[in-house]
């Protein structure tokens, strides 16, 4: 070949490969997840979702993902951010009691302790960091992310910002894209929370009109994300993974059980919220008749009775955050705390309740093209797979690579390699 070919043709490769923004950006693979609460797998095909399916069809489809139990928002974004189960981590539910400090936590009020359960419990966004070589996170209004971790509350990610619902869309988009392009400290690991379609869900149902508005508005939302990376861009050079933290299912009124005529209710005290009651019994010697009571009733109304070690199967029964007895509504069933006004959506249930599975998607350099996986995620399974594209070590993790694997696109990793020998052999020409 001449090797005045060779040479053009390795400097059109140069020349189509560099960008002035790439050189704005991590020397890390760059990864955003954008979770939109409450998005449940199926709402793809409630009404028109252009700008998701685009990023299904350039990226990764999966029948649905699954959630941990119980399948609520705080517990889960702790599970997508930890890769740990609640049982392990400790954010058990979205209030939750906590009989070594003596105390009833928050993840509403953002209660440190609520969060920060133990010093091994580290968030990725923490890990990340905690890797060095420059890598650095950013998390904005993600649950969990605006308190201290560590043994003296020592970690925080680079960038965050704290849960406040009046700003709007596209300014926070331009502050993460800030953060992706920031001069000093570009940021590789990104989470970036919306509250949407959660609140519409819950207020409706989840077939009411309003939700399915609200649905297409999320869509629009990414829509704006996207449209916003191309134009700092960056959207090809980033992986985009979308997720929520799971389903929804409506509950009518005539679906109500009502708990308290089942047993004195000044006999324990009651934590969490439809579908799943915490139940603490004020003497512990009252425990087997409590359990007895209810154990009684649920014969002949919709919902479980367990002991806490009985929840094995849940993955839920050796933390300590986890009461001695829990109720359990049947999918579609609530409990008397609720007042659906006809309608009302409940989450909570038992993850492997289908209308539980939650929202994953996922498109970028990284990841294969137009790829359709018949295997459903397990959002415990996203933290070995951050782990895997940052090359962060000895993340401990309940989750498995084995099931997300399969998404990354194995010659992603090659380019890079096959570019710097088209280099050499320009510079063997021309030197
Ligand atoms: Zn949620």
């Amino acid at each position: 070949m001449n090797s005045t070919f060779v040479v053009l043709a390795g400097l059109l490769v140069i020349g189509l490969t560099y960008s002035p923004a790439k050189a704005k950006l991590s020397k890390h693979p760059v990864v955003l997840v954008v979770s939109f609460d409450g998005f449940r797998y199926d709402y793809l095909n409630k009404t028109d979702t252009p700008n998701l399916k685009e990023l299904q069809r350039q990226g990764i489809t999966v029948p649905h993902m699954v959630s941990q139990f119980p399948s609520n928002t705080f517990p889960n974004h702790q599970s997508i951010a930890t890769g740990l189960t609640p049982d392990t981590h400790g954010v058990v539910d979205n209030t939750v009691r906590d009989p070594l400090l003596g105390k009833n936590l928050s993840g509403f009020n953002d209660d440190w302790e609520f969060w920060n359960y133990s010093p091994d419990v580290l968030p990725f966004y923490i890990r990340n960091e905690l890797a060095g070589d420059e890598r650095y996170s950013g998390c904005y209004m993600w649950a969990g992310s605006s308190t201290p971790y560590g043994a003296n509350n020592e970690y925080r990610p680079k960038f965050f910002v704290a849960y406040n619902g009046s700003i709007p869309w596209p300014d926070r988009v331009d502050t993460v894209i800030s953060w992706m392009t920031d001069p000093v400290h570009p940021t590789n690991m990104v989470f970036l929370y919306y509250n949407e379609p959660d609140s519409a869900g819950h207020s409706y149902g989840t077939d009411d009109n309003r939700t399915i508005e609200i649905i297409k508005q999320s869509d629009d939302r990414a829509g704006v994300l996207f449209q916003k990376l191309k134009e700092a861009e960056i959207y090809d050079l980033i992986n985009i993974v979308i997720v929520s933290d799971h389903g929804m299912q409506t509950v009518t009124r005539d679906m109500l059980i009502n708990t308290t005529a089942m047993i004195d209710r000044s006999l324990y005290e009651r934590y969490g919220s439809t579908p799943v009651y915490h139940i603490l019994p004020k003497n512990a010697s009252d425990t087997d008749r409590i359990y007895d009571a209810f154990k009684a009733a649920s014969y002949t109304n919709h919902f479980s009775v367990y002991r806490k070690e009985q929840l094995t199967h849940l993955k839920y029964s050796q933390n300590r955050r986890i009461m001695p007895i829990l109720l359990l509504a049947d999918p579609g069933y609530g409990f008397e705390n609720i007042n659906p006004n006809p309608n009302y959506g409940v989450h909570g249930y038992d993850p492997n309740f289908r209308n539980m599975s939650a929202l994953f998607i996922a498109a970028g350099p990284l990841f294969k093209k137009g790829y359709v996986s018949q295997l459903p995620v397990n959002n415990i399974d996203l933290v070995p797979l951050f782990a895997k594209i940052m090359n962060v070590k000895n993340v401990p993790t309940e989750g498995t690579l084995e099931r997300v694997e399969l998404l990354l696109n194995a010659s992603a990793g090659h380019f890079v390699t096959v570019l710097l020998i088209v280099v050499a052999q320009v510079l063997s020409h021309v030197l």
